[in-house]
């Protein structure tokens, strides 16, 4: 339905108003005291004269006050623009001065960084927060004069909780997310209120089974249509760890926009602790576990983790990166009654395009990223171009369907290049249809080799490399080389354990070689403590590449 984004929350106020929205630090806030502090924000916006064509950034890590301040951006009809709160001065200067952001939501602890950041950017009014108010809402930030505390804004009760911007769903922009976590140049990626809405409910019902619906109100809910024996959890009685930053894709859709639709409780993380997380999954008694794959390795880890009582755990949720078929087969032996799904998208299609349904058993197929979501299209395109490849072949991922992004913001060029003029979004990733239209992404076009002419993906080495005893963690990339262009190289982070400790250059190699056709074989092993990888979750292969790059000391 086009329906503007703050219909979700609002659906949410009024369908499950006193549940516990989110809980951080012990410190629950429900869905109403939500509605009223977006509320809040919205009407200080409004105030500010901040509304419709104009851009809030969003410089934070997933906090309580962060989802208020999201849907309180939304309802004053201005544009959702996220940053990575880790992001280097002079990137975030790039970002807002791109995007135009008039206001900036800050944290304190990074404000000097901040400040020197603004001069020559747009921002006109600085709003700060800081982690005191996670545990109390009314603290006060470290501000300078001029600021703005955002515990003021939240203060205030606001009589009009039906601000009505008068957003046009299918024209405004709802999001301005950039890209550019693990490759490339950053670039800012339009996506409507309509694409947004649209993507929550593509996910929302895959996963959970559910049919979108407007309730009396005219807002977007969801209302499930599957029996227990077929999805476990009820809407309204979900319990999940909000992990994903809400700065990026999957966090935004999938576990802040996905769980406020479903009524989930989230117990929010601001930074991944393995053995935190697994301590309030089983205090929390979680239903779900969900995030990117390096977090089920980490967890998968955990000393203790065999013994520990996950028995609400009914689904467990992968995305943001390949999910290696051994750690699918270690999740199915530590939760055997768990349904284990993935889901594949891009930030360009707002978050989601395919996923392996949650729901209907027989459905899933693991190592595949499962078919596309409902009004969805897929089509595998020849790397340079052309129709259409059959079933079987590789080729580029193309991607066409409601929420694929209006275009790169002030980017028309990079816009042309990316959606062609049927529509269809080419995604730069390699992947292939089987006969009954199920995914499988095969590598980026990015984070493909070159071995004597020859394409050796990276992706293919790891799933062998994962499923070595000893191994937690790998990547592979590429080693320049005079004779053949590029070596595959693996990175290999040893588990703690006997396994662990046993592995060798010549052990890991010949592991893996013994599955590979020659010109792929790994041609040397590199141990590291750990595998660089960004906030959501991607190895930051750019970073191993340039080791690789460097002059031997
Ligand atoms: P950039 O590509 O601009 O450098 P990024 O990697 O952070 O930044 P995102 O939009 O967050 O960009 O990531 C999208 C990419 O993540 C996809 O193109 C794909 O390569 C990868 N990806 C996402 N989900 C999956 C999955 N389930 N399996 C394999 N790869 C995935």
């Amino acid at each position: 339905p086009a329906v503007p984004v703050g219909s979700v929350l609002r659906a949410a106020v009024r369908r499950w108003g006193e549940r516990t929205a989110f809980l951080q630090d012990d410190v629950p806030q429900t869905f109403a005291e939500l509605g009223r502090r977006a509320h809040a924000v919205a009407n200080w916006l409004a105030g500010q004269g901040i509304g419709r064509g104009d851009v809030v950034a969003v410089h934070a890590p997933n906090c309580r006050q962060y989802p208020a301040v999201y849907y309180g951006i939304l309802l004053a009809g201005a544009t959702f623009s996220p940053a990575n709160p880790l992001l280097p001065a002079h990137e975030l200067a790039a970002q807002l001065t791109d995007s135009g952001a008039r206001v900036l939501v800050t944290w304190d602890q990074v404000l000097p960084l901040v400040r020197g950041a603004l001069a020559g950017t747009p921002v006109e009014t600085v709003v700060v927060t800081g982690p005191a108010h996670v545990a109390d809402l009314a603290a006060r930030a470290v501000t300078e004069p001029g600021d703005v505390d955002l515990a003021d804004v939240l203060a205030a009760d606001p009589a009009d909780r039906h601000h009505d911007a008068g957003v046009d769903p299918a024209a405004d922009l709802a999001h301005l997310a950039y890209t550019g976590g693990t490759t490339g140049v950053s670039k800012g990626v339009e996506v409507t209120h309509r694409s947004v809405v649209t993507n929550v409910l593509q996910s929302t019902c895959w996963v959970t089974g559910s049919v979108p619906a407007l309730d009396d109100a005219g807002d977007v809910t969801v209302r499930r249509v599957l029996g227990a024996e077929e999805y476990p959890v009820r809407l309204g009685e979900g319990r999940i760890i909000a992990l994903a930053p809400w700065f990026h894709a999957m966090g935004v859709i999938g576990y802040l926009n996905g769980l406020v639709l479903a009524g989930t409780t989230a117990v929010v993380h601001m930074r991944f602790d393995p053995a935190r997380y697994l301590a309030d999954a089983v205090r929390h008694r979680v239903t779900s576990l969900g995030g990117a794959p390096p977090v089920f390795a980490a967890l998968l880890q955990v000393p203790g983790i065999e013994t520990a009582d996950l028995s609400a755990v009914r689904g467990v949720s992968s995305g943001a990166a390949p999910l290696p078929v051994s750690l699918i087969e270690r999740l199915r032996t530590l939760l055997p009654g768990a349904i284990i799904g993935e889901g594949y998208g891009l930030t360009e299609v707002t978050m989601i395009a395919t996923a392996n349904p949650a729901f209907r058993s027989g459905t899933r197929r693991a190592g595949t990223v499962g078919v596309p979501v409902f009004d969805t299209e897929i089509s595998i395109r020849p790397l340079g171009g052309g129709d259409p490849v059959p079933a079987g072949e590789r080729g580029e991922v193309c991607i066409r369907g409601p929420q694929v992004m209006r275009g790169y913001w002030r980017r028309p060029q990079a816009t042309a290049e990316a959606i062609d003029a049927d529509g269809w979004f080419h995604t730069g990733d390699v992947g292939v249809l089987d006969a009954d239209g199920y995914l499988s992404i095969v590598d980026r076009t990015k984070d493909m080799l070159l071995y004597k002419g020859y394409n050796v993906f990276p992706r293919e080495l790891e799933e062998h490399l994962f499923a070595v005893p000893g191994v937690a963690g790998a990547a592979v990339v590429g080693r320049p080389d005079p004779d053949a262009g590029e070596l595959p190289v693996a990175y290999v982070v040893r588990r703690d354990d006997d396994d662990g400790a046993a592995l060798t250059r010549d052990s890991v190699m010949a592991a893996v070689n013994e599955h590979v056709t020659p010109y792929k074989r790994l041609r040397d092993v590199v141990f590291i403590d750990a595998i660089p990888v960004s906030a959501a979750g991607k190895v930051l292969k750019r970073e191993l590449a340039a080791r690789e790059r460097a002059p031997a000391p």
